[in-house]
């Protein structure tokens, strides 16, 4: 270690980085499950000046000196160590965030913002001529960002690196196109079998009772409520303040039962990652999901592989018909599990089925590409996607407002990079669990007995704990031995599938 120079100066400088950027998300969480309509102005202005201040302390030319001045001493430790990690992953973000000019920062991000608020008006009146124009300049600032990084392959590369580090379009390419084709083969499987129905979730169904149910289940699965809650809000998601707090959001439909719990369980899922780092890497980039598609192979792996198997309902189908006697009572249990496991080709990416829910995924994320490389231009995109359905899913929306206003990822945010992390995290939920099913096949059993502890340690040694410490590729590597891989997950919905939809 150099003597002019300690570990804990950089990580005192990296604390104050993640202290702000915690600050900020405590105002977020404020600003969509508590703030009165009234603080909308002022909020914009302090996450704004937060924004900013962790940017320049993320860029201070000083902290390129502290750590030019470590590196030294990482590199004269073995790899894996702890402050060698620690420097490197620091070196990294530093390196990224100097890549990208402050004022293209702003400019980008006051361009989002006006952007996003015309998304808002322009969706339900389904007009969108009235973002085409703003959505043309996305398109442009998005391919100057990946200008910042001359040396990548593919242009829309350094977008998904941002998101998925490590992923690139030669990679994600070849496996998205093996499982697209064996989706596509399921699915006209399925649409030629006896159908099955969703009519069960179709009722009343209180809030209070679901959220009652729902809070049990996420408690079993260990979300720790001491460092954590739960709140309502419109389009649910996880927030890390600190190791010790990490809360999620939910949202209940009253007439239809298969969305509160699902979308519970999924959050829980984000969340039992941030709780389950180590507390010692609280306020370091070490202490968090490694990657967009790693933090969803948890969420997914949760929501779909437990807690859409027969196994988890056979524990807790009981408990839900005493929340609802009236409405479950003569509905049995196989019933209920097709019912939650129904396969339907629709125009809406957030409530569709695990078997259609990635060729909707897959479809954007090819459709970022056709407008980055200039295959299609932004004139042309409600038109394409509306094709694009037709050819892969079977159905087309009558208007722009199912279609390409649907999500709001490219009215806030960059075109490209947005999608991948959906269904890479999918592909990895799947290879994971096969890893952990290979070291423990009891989990099944376990689960049929609502005991979770062994699936949850086994995720909290092997993810978890590790932050950033690996990349995506080194962790799935580490972990199953193989490189990513959509087998798993085809094999998966394969076997699942063909006993909901026999012949
Ligand atoms: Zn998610």
């Amino acid at each position: 270690m150099p003597s002019d120079v300690t570990i804990d100066e950089l990580r005192q400088r990296l604390r104050e980085i993640s202290d702000l950027s915690a600050a900020a998300s405590v105002l977020h969480w404020d600003q969509t499950t508590a703030m009165p309509t009234g603080g909308a102005v002022s909020r914009s202005r302090q996450l704004a000046l937060l924004g900013r201040l962790s940017h320049e302390r993320a860029t201070d030319p000083e902290l390129g000196v502290l750590l030019d001045r470590l590196m030294p001493y990482a590199e004269s430790l073995p790899s894996g160590h702890d402050d060698r990690a620690l420097i490197e992953v620091a070196q990294r973000d530093f390196d990224l965030a100097m890549r990208v000019p402050a004022e293209f920062s702003e400019r980008a991000a006051g361009h989002m913002s006006k952007t996003y608020a015309a998304w808002l008006t322009a969706r339900p009146h389904d007009d969108f001529v009235a973002v085409q124009e703003l959505l043309e300049t996305t398109l442009e600032l998005s391919r100057e960002y990946c200008e910042f990084f001359p040396d990548s392959d593919h242009i829309a590369d350094p977008l998904i690196d941002a998101a998925d580090q490590g992923m690139t379009v030669a990679r994600i390419r070849p496996v998205f196109a093996e499982l697209r084709t064996g989706l596509i083969s399921l699915l006209d499987h399925i649409s030629n079998s006896k159908q099955v129905d969703d009519e069960p979730l179709r009722n009343h169904f209180p809030a209070a009772q679901q959220a009652r149910f729902s809070t049990a289940v996420i408690q079993a699965m260990g979300y720790d409520f001491d460092r954590g809650r739960l709140d309502p809000t419109a389009h649910p998601f996880m927030t890390r303040f600190a190791h010790g707090d990490v809360r999620i959001t939910t949202r209940t439909n009253e007439s239809f039962l298969g969305e509160h719990v699902f979308v519970t369980i999924h959050e829980a899922g984000h969340a039992l990652y941030e709780q389950g780092t180590r507390a010692d890497d609280d306020g370091t980039p070490l202490g968090s999901g490694t990657s967009s598609g790693m933090h969803e192979s948890q969420s997914r792996l949760w929501e779909n592989i437990v807690a859409r198997s027969p196994e988890f309902w056979s524990y807790w189908y009981p408990k839900l018909q005493e929340e609802f006697p009236k409405q479950l009572q003569n509905v049995s249990l196989q019933e209920f599990y097709n019912a939650i496991n129904r396969v339907q080709p629709s125009l809406i990416r957030t409530d569709a089925d695990e078997v259609t829910y990635n060729l909707h995924v897959m479809l954007r994320f090819e459709l970022e590409l056709d407008l980055l490389e200039g295959n299609i231009s932004i004139a042309e995109l409600p038109n394409t996607w509306h094709e694009r359905y037709r050819d892969d899913l079977g159905v087309s929306a009558a208007n722009d407002r199912d279609g390409v206003l649907q999500d709001v990822h490219w009215y806030a945010g960059f075109i490209g990079g947005a999608f991948q992390g959906y269904t890479l995290g999918n592909i990895i939920g799947a290879q994971l669990f096969e890893a952990a099913l290979h070291d423990t096949p009891e989990i099944y059993a376990q689960i049929a007995r609502g005991e979770y502890q062994p699936l949850h340690d086994w995720l909290r040694t092997n993810i978890y704990r590790i932050g950033r410490r690996r990349t995506p590729d080194q962790l799935i590597a580490d972990v199953t031995g193989s490189p990513l891989d959509a087998k798993p997950l085809l094999n998966r919905l394969q076997t699942k599938f063909s006993k909901i939809y026999p012949e």
